[in-house]
C-alpha cells in the first residue's frame, strides 16, 4: 500500500514554501494546476497529483492516464493562453518527491531555446499580484 499523504511534503501539507513558490489555479480530475511565481517563461505552471506518490508507476493504469490527461489539458490551456509555440515538461523528484510535472512554455528562438529549463533559476522573474491574477485568469479561461 502506497502512503497517500506525507505530512512533511510541501504539496501534501500545503506549506508556506508552496505558497511562496506557487499560486493555486484550479483542480482538474486527479491533479491541481499551480502557477509558478517564477514567470521567466510566461504561463509556466506545475500540475500536481492530488495525493502523494513518488513515482508514476505507483499509480494504477487508470490513475496514471487521468494524471497525464490532466497534464496535457493544462499544457493545452497554457498554449491557448500564451501561444508559446512549444511546451516543455519537467518531472523531477529529488527535491520534492511528490509526483508533479512542470509545464514550461518555450518560444522558438528565445535566449534559452535548445537549453533545458532551469527549475530554480538564479534570477527568477517575479510579478505583481495583479500580474499573477491576469495570468491565472487567462489560463483558467482555457481549462
Ligand atoms: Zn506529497
Amino acid at each position: 500500500m502506497v502512503e497517500r499523504y506525507q505530512p512533511d511534503c510541501l504539496y501534501c501539507a500545503h506549506t508556506e514554501k508552496l505558497a511562496a513558490n506557487y499560486i493555486e489555479i484550479e483542480p482538474l480530475h486527479v491533479a491541481t494546476v499551480y502557477l509558478s511565481r517564477d514567470q521567466t517563461h510566461p504561463g509556466r505552471v506545475a500540475v500536481v497529483l492530488n495525493w502523494h506518490v513518488d513515482e508514476p508507476f505507483q499509480l494504477s493504469e487508470v490513475e496514471r492516464h487521468e494524471f497525464y490527461d490532466d497534464v496535457a489539458h493544462a499544457a493545452e490551456a497554457v498554449e491557448k493562453a500564451f501561444n508559446p509555440g512549444k511546451i516543455n515538461y519537467g518531472t523531477y523528484g529529488d527535491t520534492v518527491s511528490h509526483l508533479h510535472v512542470h509545464v514550461v512554455p518555450k518560444k522558438p528562438g528565445e535566449a534559452d531555446w535548445n537549453d533545458s529549463f532551469v527549475n530554480n533559476p538564479a534570477d527568477p522573474k517575479y510579478l505583481s499580484d495583479a500580474e499573477y491574477q491576469d495570468i491565472v485568469e487567462k489560463i483558467k479561461a482555457n481549462l
